[in-house]
C-alpha cells in the first residue's frame, strides 16, 4: 500500500509515525468531535501547545468562570471551581491571538482534508509562515483578531422539541479579495483571523456589505 508523506503544518517536520490526535478547540472547552487526520500535527507541536497556550487560557479566570458556569469537565473529567474573588480578567491579547491562530490554521487542514495534497499545500504555502512562526516559535508582533458577542453565554437554543446549548463552531471565510479568514465562536463569542497575515480590515469590509451578519450562519439558512 503506498503511504503518503505527511509533515506537521506547524514546524514541518516529518509525521509519517505520529500518533497524536490534535484537537482543533480543546477538549477542556467541550470538544470532543473536531480532531484533525493524523499527521497533521506533531507530538513535540501537541504538547507545546497544550502546554504554553491552552493550559494557561483555560487557567485564565474567564474561562473557569465560563467553564464552571456551563458545566464543561477537562480531558479528566474535572469541571474548574471558579470563586468570584477570583475575578473575570481576560487572557493577554498576544497569548489569545496565537491561540485563535493555531486554530485557524487547523480549520484550514479540516476544510481541506478531503483533498488528497492537503498536506503538502498548506505546508509548502510560504503565506502561512508567518502565522506558523508566531504560534509555534512566539515569533513577531501581536498578531490581530476581532471579537464580539454572538450569543450570550448559556443560551440555549431549540430544533424542534430538542434543546441544546452552542459552545463551539468554527467555519472558514474567504473574501473577495481571497484573504482566508478562520472564524470560530467560544461560548458564545465570535472570534476572526486573517491567517495570512496580521490586519482585519478585509474581514471588517466583509461586515460592512453583509449587514454585520456572522460568517457562522450567514447563507447558510436561505
Ligand atoms: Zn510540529
Amino acid at each position: 500500500m503506498h503511504i503518503d508523506m505527511t509533515y506537521c503544518i506547524f514546524c514541518k517536520s516529518d509525521t509519517k509515525n505520529e500518533r497524536s490526535r490534535e484537537h482543533i478547540i480543546p477538549e477542556s472547552m467541550g470538544n470532543a468531535d473536531h480532531v484533525l487526520p493524523l499527521g497533521a500535527v506533531c507530538h513535540t507541536c501537541n504538547q507545546y501547545f497544550a502546554r504554553k497556550v491552552e493550559r494557561p487560557l483555560l487557567e485564565s479566570p474567564i474561562f473557569r468562570h465560563l467553564r464552571a458556569g456551563m458545566e464543561v469537565p477537562s480531558k479528566r473529567g474535572r469541571v474548574p471551581v471558579w470563586n468570584t474573588s477570583d475575578g473575570l480578567n481576560l487572557p493577554g491579547r498576544r497569548l489569545m491571538g496565537r491561540f485563535l491562530g493555531k486554530i485557524g490554521l487547523e480549520v484550514l487542514v479540516h476544510k481541506t482534508q478531503n483533498v488528497s495534497s492537503w498536506n503538502k499545500a498548506i505546508v509548502e504555502q510560504s503565506g502561512l509562515d508567518e502565522l506558523r512562526n508566531h504560534v509555534r516559535f512566539n515569533a513577531g508582533e501581536d498578531w490581530s483578531f476581532t471579537s464580539r458577542t454572538l450569543h450570550p453565554v448559556k443560551a440555549v437554543f431549540y430544533d424542534g422539541a430538542e434543546r441544546y446549548e452552542i459552545l463551539h463552531e468554527f467555519d472558514m471565510l474567504i473574501t473577495d479579495s481571497s484573504e482566508y479568514y478562520s472564524v470560530v465562536s467560544i461560548f458564545g463569542v465570535e472570534f476572526t483571523l486573517n491567517i495570512g497575515g496580521r490586519t482585519t480590515e478585509g474581514f471588517e469590509r466583509w461586515l460592512a456589505s453583509n449587514r454585520g451578519a456572522s460568517p457562522l450562519y450567514s447563507g447558510k439558512n436561505a
